[in-house]
């Protein structure tokens, strides 16, 4: 890792940004990743943020399971690598 690469924090940092998606604590979200078929809770992904959003990335193959962008309208959730999410096991 170089001086330039960002540095990942887990999923408990997406808490606040999907808390309108659910009424329970969105870092205990069960997801699939599609790509390896891993399934974990969100507060395990490696997530990068940035002053716009953050990319939640699976822990087992690093493919993007979230991504999460502020725009003025409203936060805009995007899945490209999730099959599903579960409130649970
Ligand atoms: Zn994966």
């Amino acid at each position: 890792m170089t001086a330039h690469e960002p540095v990942p924090v887990d999923g408990n940092a997406l808490a606040g940004p999907l808390l309108f998606l659910t009424t329970t604590d969105a870092t205990t979200t069960v997801m699939r990743c599609v790509t390896c078929g891993r399934t974990d809770v969100m507060a395990h992904a490696r997530v990068y943020a940035t002053g716009v959003g953050a990319v939640a990335r699976c822990p087992g193959c690093d493919a993007v399971l979230v991504v999460v962008v502020e725009h003025p309208a409203g936060t805009r959730v995007a899945m490209p690598g999730t099959a599903w999410m579960s409130s649970g096991g």
